[in-house]
């Protein structure tokens, strides 16, 4: 019977991976079956934050793929293996009654991070801030512009804090929540019960605080409870857009408080931190992609981190429709739509006009048999720009140079490719003469 009831359980995880590649996570390879009975399916996990992603996010899915595996409806119970009653703790809803059930993700945990230059102080900062709250820096204030891995910090925080500490008091909110909570609070004639529940937390965590701009009263309701945890030594972490400073009309009494802590920037990743995002977000879905893939997508996506993550998500939606192999053809084709290839229609001749003016090199030294290092790499170069920004085959590309072969050509575009990752010079020099092309 147990085996029937892991056999099915392993047919309904494959169906998910395949058919909803983008609900999937690498940790569903942990979760226990602990019984089927009546139509009823219960399952077991270790973690809270999986229970309710589980039941929030993969519920009809998991429904569906055990219609189509069994032919029957099933029921889902999702059942947290080593707790009980963790509500209390996870969420304190303020004065309302009606409110969203908020849950953390585990999709943000310090672990799923990668840290670069970009978020590294942030990153320590909020490490010591879930150790050792309202002790080492407060107000702990975080802001840097959309998707680049503020809330995700912040709920790593909240939720490594209450695995040090599992009776601890946190709210994390928007600060739109916030501002919604206290105007419902004023209408009902409740700004008192609001008050109260904010002075019982160990922590408070409000994310975006740059909704405050402009909001007077809430500005000024802020600003009581700002000062109340603060001096009871809370913890009060912050997020916004952009530095307190910055916030459009915020009374500089709140700016001076938002800067009385430790304020620190994120900023957009460098190519290494790209690449590290995407191995990452890859490794929590169980996929494993090809190098190239990766280094196209952290070249490609340059701007935010989600789109980095949505990026990897597409390919990998396309590739399990597609057998499930994700190959650099296939993520060349899914960026094309977004890329400057379909775009800007670059040529061989353009990319070779560029070359050779960069490198100081003659066009027919490139189509020619040459290999000394000063022509050969210039010739890569080109091989390597004609393959990721043309839709020519590799056949084609070798016949413009030469008429070398499609190993030579994709050699070239191996070592072009580890080049970009392994020296910042070549990478600039190849990133600038993709600026160019793409924009020209
Ligand atoms: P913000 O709140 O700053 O707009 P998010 O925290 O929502 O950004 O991040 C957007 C997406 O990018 C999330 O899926 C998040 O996990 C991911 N992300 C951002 N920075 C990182 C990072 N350093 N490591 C891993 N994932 C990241
Ligand atoms: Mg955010």
């Amino acid at each position: 019977m147990a085996d029937v009831l892991a056999d099915i359980w392993d047919k309904i995880l494959r169906y998910l991976q395949k058919n909803r590649p983008q609900l999937w996570r690498s940790w569903f390879e942990q979760i226990e079956p602990a019984s089927l009975e009546n139509g009823l399916l219960r399952i077991e996990v270790s973690e809270r934050s999986w229970q309710l992603y589980l039941k929030q996010k993969c519920n009809e899915a998991l429904n569906e793929a055990a219609q189509q595996i069994t032919g029957h409806f099933i029921t889902f119970e999702y059942i947290h293996s080593n707790g009980h009653q963790p509500e209390k703790r996870e969420f304190t809803p303020a004065a309302s009654e009606d409110i969203e059930l908020f849950y953390f993700s585990p999709d943000y945990t310090f672990g799923n991070f990668v840290v670069g230059p970009c978020n590294r102080l942030a990153h320590a900062a909020c490490i010591a801030v879930s150790e050792a709250p309202g002790q080492a820096y407060n107000p702990l204030f975080i802001h840097g512009s959309v998707g680049l891995g503020k809330t995700h910090l912040l709920q790593s925080t909240c939720q490594a804090m209450l695995k040090h500490n599992r009776d601890g008091h946190i709210t994390y909110m928007s600060c739109e929540t916030f501002v919604n909570h206290f105007i419902r609070a004023i209408e009902k004639g409740k700004l008192h019960d609001f008050r109260y529940k904010y002075r019982h937390l160990d922590m408070i965590v409000i994310d975006d605080v740059q909704f405050l701009s402009e909001r007077e009263r809430s500005q000024e309701e802020f600003f009581h409870t700002f000062n109340t945890l603060y001096q009871a030594r809370k913890q009060i972490i912050l997020s916004a857009d952009c530095s307190p400073a910055e916030i459009p009309k915020l009374e500089q009494r709140l700016v001076s408080r938002f800067n009385q802590g430790l304020v620190a920037r994120i900023d957009k990743p460098d190519y290494e931190t790209r690449m590290a995002i995407v191995h990452k977000k890859a490794q929590m879905r169980g996929i494993n992609p090809p190098e190239d893939v990766v280094s196209l997508i952290a070249r490609k996506i340059d701007t935010n981190t989600r789109e980095l993550e949505g990026t990897l998500t597409k390919i990998h939606g396309l590739a399990m429709l597609d057998g499930g192999k994700i190959t650099i053809e296939l993520a060349r084709s899914a960026l094309g739509e977004e890329s400057a290839i379909q775009r800007h229609h670059i040529t061989i001749s353009q990319i070779i006009d560029a070359v050779t003016e960069t490198f100081n090199v003659r066009m027919s030294d490139l189509q020619g048999k040459r290999r000394s290092r000063s022509i050969a790499f210039p010739r890569q170069v080109c091989m390597f720009l004609a393959r990721d920004l043309t839709n020519h085959s590799l056949e084609e590309i070798g016949g413009h140079f030469g008429g070398r072969d499609h190993s030579t050509v994709l050699h070239a575009y191996r070592t072009i490719d580890k080049l970009c990752d392994n020296d910042e010079n070549i990478r600039a020099t190849v990133n600038s003469l993709v600026a160019s092309l793409t924009q020209s």
